[in-house]
C-alpha cells in the first residue's frame, strides 16, 4: 500500500502529499523537518537512521501560485461532484459498462465557456453527448449543485486516506468543520 507524507508549509498550511522517499530526501536535504513520525518505524540510510516520517514541514515558506491550486482535473472534479453525474444524478458505480464520468462545462468552450471550477461539472457521457454544445437553458438541463471552486486541500484529501496524525495538522489549520466535511467526503473508511 502506498503511504505517503504530508508535506507543510513553513506556515503549518498544509500543501499536499508526498511520496515517502521524496519526503526523506527534503529532510536529508535540510529543506524539511520531520514533524510528526510513525512510532517504531525507522528508515536508515548509509549514513544515518531516521524516523518514519508521517508529516513535514518545509524549512522555507514557498508560495504556491493560485494559478496552480486552481487548475481543473478530473480528479478533483468528480470528488467536488460526489462521483455522481450533475444532470441525471447517477453514481459513478451506476454506470453501465462503457459508459464514464467526463468534464462538461454549463457554458461551452465551443461559446466562451472557460474551463474554470465555476464552469465544470462532471456528467457521463451520455449527458454530455445530450447537452453537446449547448447552453444550460436551450437544453433544459441544470447542474443538481451550481459549481464553485473547491478548497484546493479539501480536495486532495477527498481522494486519499488521512491517517490521525496527519489529519490533526488539516483541523489546526483549517479547523474541526473542515476535517468534518473531508470525511464526510472520504467516507466511513476515513474514520479509521
Ligand atoms: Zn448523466
Amino acid at each position: 500500500m502506498f503511504v505517503g507524507c504530508l508535506a507543510l508549509n513553513a506556515s503549518f498550511e498544509p500543501l499536499t502529499m508526498v511520496p515517502m522517499r521524496r519526503a526523506l530526501r527534503l529532510v536529508i536535504d535540510g529543506k524539511a523537518e520531520i514533524v510528526e513520525a510513525d512510532h517504531g518505524k525507522v528508515v536508515r540510510s548509509e549514513r544515518m537512521t531516521l524516523p518514519h516520517p508521517a508529516v513535514i514541514r518545509l524549512t522555507r515558506f514557498i508560495h504556491v501560485p493560485r494559478k496552480f491550486r486552481r487548475q481543473v482535473t478530473n480528479t478533483f472534479l468528480f470528488a467536488r461532484d460526489h462521483y455522481q453525474c450533475q444532470y441525471c444524478g447517477r453514481h459513478q458505480s451506476a454506470l453501465k459498462p462503457r459508459e464514464s464520468l467526463t468534464r462538461d462545462h454549463l457554458i461551452p468552450l465551443s461559446r466562451g465557456g472557460l474551463n474554470q471550477w465555476n464552469n465544470v461539472v462532471t456528467a457521463c457521457n451520455h449527458c454530455n453527448t445530450r447537452k453537446g454544445n449547448r447552453m444550460p437553458n436551450e437544453i433544459d438541463m441544470h447542474p443538481l449543485h451550481q459549481p464553485t471552486e473547491p478548497h484546493f486541500v479539501h480536495l486532495s484529501w477527498a481522494v486519499r486516506r488521512l491517517t490521525p496524525p496527519q489529519a490533526k495538522y488539516i483541523e489546526l489549520f483549517y479547523g474541526a468543520e473542515t476535517l468534518a466535511e473531508i470525511r464526510s467526503i472520504e467516507g466511513p473508511r476515513a474514520l479509521l
